[in-house]
């Protein structure tokens, strides 16, 4: 798993991610709230460990943040604080799991092994949103009867729309995932493949719309 550490204390956070570097996952640290946002909004965390105590932006702040933008990545929070009142503000803001500072490497490793099992246990072969349908064997997209092939770059982008529908997507973003981050890719690509995928949502007939958020990106709507 690739795990993003947001902690203030550098010595903990550099132990926590030797703990997990040994146990074999890949692990990003951050310390402070706003460049967590940062590092969670360009994605690619398959969990987060999340402090609460931050500098810049508190830990329940960055996580209501995140899930009020459709961000659904598994959070841990990290906290010297055992009072009840910080736990279930944690988990209204929407954390999945709590662990309590201090905490011996085996604990730390058996709840994130616990929120790996728990995603594992759904095997994605489908992304659906709306009345759409994106089938990632056949690289097929589908709504009701009908369905459309998808060229290579147009899988890539509507993939990731679909993993977070609600999120909005910059054009740095769509090109550093579906070109990669030294591409030469510029905004003019995007909006030619965006304009694909429109029409071969039209032809589809379906409710799913990609709105254009001037200066800002593209998100998902549905028509109902
Ligand atoms: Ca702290």
């Amino acid at each position: 798993m690739n795990i993003l550490i947001v902690e203030d204390e550098t010595a903990l956070a550099e132990a926590v991610e030797h703990i997990l570097r040994k146990a074999g996952h890949s692990a990003d640290r951050v310390a402070d709230g706003q460049s967590a946002l940062d590092y969670i909004r360009v994605g690619g965390y398959d969990l987060i460990l999340l402090d609460i105590m931050l500098p810049r932006l508190d830990g329940i702040s960055v996580l209501r943040q995140l899930r009020s933008e459709g961000v659904q990545t598994p959070v841990l929070m990290l906290t010297a604080r055992t009072t009840v009142p910080d736990k279930v503000a944690g988990l209204n803001a929407g954390a999945d799991d709590y662990l309590t500072k201090p905490f011996d490497p085996e604990e730390l490793l058996a709840r994130v092994g616990a929120m790996t099992r728990r995603r594992g246990e759904v095997v994605l072969d489908e992304l659906c949103y709306g009345d759409l349908t994106l089938e990632l064997n056949t690289v097929t997209l589908r709504c009701g009867s009908r369905d459309v092939q998808l060229g290579p770059k147009e899988f890539a982008l509507m993939r990731l729309m679909l993993s977070e529908p609600k999120m909005i997507y910059s054009k740095d973003l769509l090109i550093s995932r579906a070109w990669g981050l030294d591409s030469e890719a510029t905004d003019n690509n995007v909006e030619a493949y965006i304009s694909f995928l429109r029409k071969k949502l039209r032809y589809l007939g379906s409710g799913v719309t990609i709105k254009n958020l001037q200066k800002i990106g593209y998100r998902l709507e549905v028509t109902p």
